[in-house]
C-alpha cells in the first residue's frame, strides 16, 4: 500500500533533499554519526541521486529484516538507515507497541510482534556494528525508552503485556556474540535505567508480600528481559549470576522466591504463604527446581556446589520453614545429586532425626507422585553411609521407623479432628497414602534383604 502511495505522488523533485545535501545538515550531524562517521557520499550507489524523503519511503515499504541486510551493503547506507530509524516516521513504524493484541503488518508479511522486535534488534545490532559498546548502548536506549512497556512498571496491565518478551528478544539479538564484559555493560545500562538493584533490594530486605505490585514487577522484569530468552544454559546462568551475586545468601533465596516462586494466576502475586501452609504440586515447584539444578550443573564460574546446596538451605526456609511434603517434592524435582547431598548434608552434621523425617517424606511423595519406591530406599542406603558407627546407623535407622510411626499418628489425629468433611476426605487419603508408602518402602527393603544376591 505504501508502494502505491510513493508511485502516486507527483511531487516535484525539488521539494525534497537529496541525501548528498541532506547529510551534511544540523539533523543527520545530531543524530546520526559523530565526526569520523560521516557518510561517504560514493557509497551512496544508485541511490545517491534519491531524496532522502523518498529513500525513506522506500525503506517504509521494506520488512525491518530487509533493512538489517541491506544496512550492510555500505556505511553510508547504514548511517542513512539509523538516520531512518530515529526518524519520527520510522519510530511510528519500528517501535510498534500494540503489545496487548497480537499480530502485526510488516511489509506484506504477516509476522508476530515478538518477531518484529527480533528483526528490530538485528537491524540496531547491524546499524551499529562499527560502534563502541557504550554507543550502541547509548543508541539502544535512546530507542526503546520511547516504549512505556518496556520500563520496569510502566506497563498498566503488565499480565496481558508481551511487551517486556518482545524487550527481552530485542536484547537476546543485539548482545549474541558479545564477551561477558560487554554484557556486564549491559547488564549496568539496565540497573542504571531501571534502578533495578535499588528496587531488588527493599524486597528482599522487606516483609514478604507487603509490596507485592512491586515483586510482579521485578519478576516479570527479570524473567521476560534477563533470563527467559536464551537459547544456552550459560547465558541464563551469566544473567542470573548478575541479579543473585550481589547479595547474601538470604537475600538470593528470597530474590529466587520472588523470580520463580508460585504465582497466583489471576494476579500474577507471589505466593508466600503456599510452601509453609499447604501441600503444593509439582508445577507450583518447577520453576525453583529447575534453576537450581540449572545453577547446580552449568559449569560457570561464580557457583559451586557447595554454594548451590546451600542456597537450596536457604531456600526452603524462604518465608519460613517449607512443610516437609513440599520440601521432599522440590528435592526429588532437583534431581539425584541436589537430593543426595542435601541428605548427606543433613547426615555430617548428626541431624538423624530431621534426616529420618524428611525420609518418610520422601516415601510419601514417591508414592502420590508415582516415582519408584527402590529409589527412596538407595537414598538412604547411600546416606546412612555417612554414619560412621553401625550404633549411629542402626540409631538412624531407628529414627526412620519412629518417623514413620509418629508421621501416622499425626495424620490420623488430623482425620479425627477436622471439622468439615471436605477436610477429613483430604487428610484420611494423605494418611492412606503414607500407610502406602510405608508398606511398598518396606517391600523394598525386604526384597534388598531376603532376595539372594547373583
Ligand atoms: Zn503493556
Amino acid at each position: 500500500m505504501q508502494c502505491k502511495e510513493i508511485k502516486n505522488m507527483a511531487v516535484p523533485s525539488s521539494s525534497f533533499t537529496l541525501i548528498h545535501k541532506k547529510f551534511r545538515c544540523r539533523r543527520m550531524a545530531k543524530q546520526v554519526c559523530e565526526d569520523k562517521d560521516l557518510p561517504d557520499i560514493n557509497t551512496l550507489g544508485s541511490f545517491q541521486s534519491v531524496p532522502l524523503e523518498i529513500f525513506h519511503m522506500i525503506l517504509g515499504c521494506m520488512p525491518v529484516r530487509d533493512i538489517s541486510i541491506f544496512s550492510m551493503t555500505s556505511r553510508t547506507i547504514s548511517s542513512h538507515i539509523t538516520t531512518y530509524i530515529y526518524s519520527p516516521s520510522g519510530i511510528l513504524r519500528l517501535l510498534v507497541q500494540d503489545f496487548h493484541n497480537s499480530g502485526l503488518e510488516d511489509g506484506r508479511q504477516n509476522i508476530s510482534i515478538l518477531e518484529h522486535y527480533k528483526y528490530l534488534g538485528l537491524l540496531l545490532k547491524r546499524c551499529t556494528l562499527l560502534l563502541s559498546t557504550k554507543k550502541r548502548l547509548n543508541y539502544t536506549h535512546k530507542l526503546l525508552s520511547q516504549v512505556p512497556c518496556f520500563k520496569l512498571g510502566g506497563c498498566a496491565s503488565p499480565m496481558k503485556c508481551v511487551g517486556l518478551s518482545c524487550y527481552g528478544l530485542f536484547l537476546q539479538v543485539l548482545t549474541a556474540g558479545w564477551d561477558e564484559m560487554e554484557c556486564h555493560r549491559v547488564y549496568n545500562t539496565i540497573c542504571n535505567v531501571t534502578n533495578l538493584p535499588r528496587k531488588v533490594q527493599s524486597l528482599v530486605s522487606g516483609t514478604p508480600g507487603s509490596s507485592c505490585k512491586q515483586e510482579l514487577y521485578v519478576r516479570l522484569f527479570c524473567r521476560n528481559v534477563l533470563l527467559d530468552h536464551w537459547v544456552r544454559c550459560k547465558d541464563t546462568v551469566f544473567w542470573l549470576t548478575r541479579l543473585l551475586k550481589p547479595w547474601p545468601l538470604v537475600h538470593q533465596a528470597r530474590l529466587l522466591y520472588i523470580l520463580f516462586g508460585p504465582v497466583s494466576t489471576t494476579d500474577g502475586y507471589i505466593l508466600w504463604k503456599n510452601m509453609t501452609q499447604s501441600v503444593v504440586d509439582e508445577k507450583s515447584l518447577e520453576g525453583l527446581a529447575t534453576t537450581i539444578k540449572l545453577l547446580y550443573e552449568t559449569d560457570v564460574k561464580g557457583w559451586t556446589a557447595d554454594d548451590v546446596i546451600s542456597l537450596v538451605e536457604e531456600l526452603t526456609v524462604v518465608p519460613n520453614e517449607w512443610l516437609l511434603e513440599n520440601n521432599a517434592r522440590f528435592l526429588i524435582l532437583t534431581g539425584n545429586s541436589i537430593c543426595f547431598s542435601m541428605l548427606a548434608r543433613k547426615a555430617v552434621k548428626g541431624r538423624r532425626m530431621d534426616l529420618a523425617r524428611v525420609m518418610v517424606f520422601l516415601a510419601l511423595v514417591c508414592q502420590k507422585d508415582l516415582y519408584c519406591m527402590e529409589w527412596a530406599v538407595n537414598m538412604m542406603r547411600r546416606v546412612s553411609k555417612f554414619f560412621s558407627t553401625n550404633e549411629e546407623r542402626k540409631c538412624f535407622l531407628g529414627h526412620v521407623e519412629m518417623s514413620f510411626a509418629c508421621t501416622v499418628t499425626d495424620m490420623l489425629q488430623s482425620v479425627l479432628v477436622a471439622e468439615e468433611r471436605d477436610e477429613e476426605d483430604v487428610n484420611f487419603r494423605n494418611l492412606f497414602h503414607l500407610l502406602k508408602a510405608q508398606a511398598n518402602f518396606h517391600k523394598e527393603i525386604l526384597y534388598l534383604t531376603l532376595t539372594p544376591s547373583v
